[in-house]
């Protein structure tokens, strides 16, 4: 089965993004040979839209290994022929909720035409509005959470078998419980294509920052425990992946319980991870300054494995409204955090969140912000302005910065991040940077390209006839171009791994 992700432009669970407004699609395609009876004249289609974070994107992958390894069912890019239609929602972005709807209306449109049509709708809002989506939309079949995807098969079958039935009478149609971890425990086998894998360490967020509904969608911070996670990534390195991304909310909030009932904490994961066979490089997303602790750092003197890119959500470069998002950190502590990592990391690429316009921001705090992009030259930054999020604390506050003002801020804000990639960018040429080298280059057929530890694509020209024997490995690349602000272009210089 491989994964693809188209779209896929996401951070932090505040979900600040620049760009990519469309919902990200997630496709799989198998030829799962699981079929239940009733699946096995013609194997269902599954048709997945995936808005928001990267834990959406990872769990609408679940979603179809779940579908895939009970039903049978195949993967489909093309709405017209599935049989089944998913829709991870986020709740993150402004007036989520009328989005999800007015897409729904769209489906209604095909169901009136297909009425067999199965449609779920998942994710965060679906957790925030639970039956409310029926009421609202009574052609939708499913309703479940982020912790509860894993028994989709189980809804899916409920509401076939009630198919006659109104869906407000339907049972066992709507869960978005918070079942404790119990989900990953369900989860297929990882199954991946290429040489790149995310992995879920843990669920949910108990930090409660003022603007954010994730702790309210996702529940508490709930970690996998080491071994289940452990068991994972060797399955996944087996299968060879090189590049493990550890995802979270608050990544490096990681309480993992061992088997001797011991808990083990981010930094000793990341010592556990480096040590599995086949893991030459490990990433993470996303952390909390809060938690960015000492032993974290010094993992980045231990191991060579950890990617010289840290993205640490900030939000603000004002002390003030840092505590009016009760974000529980000053910049001080954040400035020192990184200070501390760049000692011991000269090259480390740094990324953040930024949060523009919160309520009360003054025109010294937006300029506190840009004083600390400018300080602290971030190499990319997701940004967006502020807008209420129902049920958060920060929506009883007044939104008092005017909307004009606040796209002003934001635009000059961007005008400095995206400067600062530009310039870093044109700096890597000359320099010599590690790169995973994933695939032979669509319109150039005479270069492959890879990723290097910036997120920087890095193509490369090699001999036609041995491309395959790159693929996969760590080579050293002297960066010799500048293509684009995301592109470089280099020439091999050693295989590292
Ligand atoms: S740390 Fe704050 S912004 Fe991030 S998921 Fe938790 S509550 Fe949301």
């Amino acid at each position: 089965m491989s994964v693809t992700v188209f779209n896929p432009r996401i951070n932090d669970a505040a979900g600040a993004k620049t760009t990519a407004t469309a919902p990200a699609v997630i496709a799989l395609t198998e030829s799962s040979s699981a079929q239940s009876p009733v699946d096995k004249v013609a194997p269902k289609k599954v048709f997945v839209t995936t808005q928001g974070c990267q834990m959406n994107v990872y769990d609408s992958g679940k979603m179809l290994d779940v579908l895939g390894d009970s039903h049978g069912m195949e993967v489909t890019h093309n709405i017209d022929e599935a049989d089944v239609l998913l829709m991870n929602t986020c709740s993150i972005r402004e007036k989520a909720q009328e989005k999800v709807f007015s897409e729904l209306g769209r489906w209604r449109k095909l169901k009136e035409k297909r009425p067999d049509l199965v449609i779920g709708v998942g994710g965060c809002v679906a957790s925030q509005e639970g039956d409310n989506i029926q009421k609202r939309a009574p052609y939708v079949d499913m309703v479940f959470g982020p912790q509860t995807l894993h028994r989709l098969p189980e809804l899916y079958d409920q509401s076939n078998e009630q198919r006659d039935i109104a869906p407000k009478n339907r049972i066992g149609t709507i869960d978005v419980s918070f079942p404790s971890i119990e989900k990953f425990d369900f989860l297929p086998e990882p199954r991946v294509e290429g040489y790149k894998a995310f992995v879920s360490i843990m669920e949910g967020c108990s930090k409660y920052c003022s603007f954010c509904v994730v702790p309210y969608t996702r529940g508490e911070e709930l970690s996998r425990p080491l071994d289940d996670v452990l068991a994972e990534i060797d399955s996944l390195a087996a299968q060879g992946i090189r590049e493990i991304n550890l995802l979270g909310q608050n990544v490096n909030g990681y309480r993992g319980e061992k088997d001797d009932g011991s808990i083990c904490r981010f930094a000793e994961l990341l010592h556990y991870v480096s040590h599995v066979d086949g893991v030459e490089r490990i990433r993470y997303t996303t952390s909390h300054p809060l938690e960015f602790t000492d032993d974290i750092i010094d993992a980045y003197a231990q191991l060579p494995e950890l990617v010289s890119h840290l993205h640490l959500p900030v939000q603000s470069g004002s002390n003030a409204i840092l505590a009016a998002m009760k974000r529980n950190h000053t910049i001080d502590v954040y400035i020192n955090q990184i200070n501390k990592l760049k000692a011991i990391r000269p090259d480390i690429h740094l990324s953040s969140d930024f949060i523009i316009g919160f309520p009360g921001e003054t025109d010294q705090d937006f300029q506190d912000t840009l004083n600390l992009a400018k300080e602290l030259n971030f190499d990319h930054s997701y940004s967006f302005i502020y807008s209420k999020r129902p049920g958060t604390p920060a929506a009883e506050l007044p939104d008092d910065v005017s909307f004009t003002t606040k796209k002003a801020r934001l635009a000059e804000f961007q005008k400095v991040i995206i400067d600062s990639t530009l310039a870093k960018t044109h700096e890597m040429v000359g320099t010599t940077t590690r790169v995973l080298v994933e695939q032979i280059a669509n319109r150039h057929p005479d270069c492959l390209i890879g990723t290097a530890d910036n997120t920087r694509t890095v193509m490369f020209p090699y001999d036609e006839n041995k491309m395959n024997e790159l693929l996969g490995k760590i080579v050293s690349v002297r960066i010799t171009d500048f293509v684009s602000p995301h592109m470089v272009k280099g020439e091999l210089i050693e295989v590292l791994a």
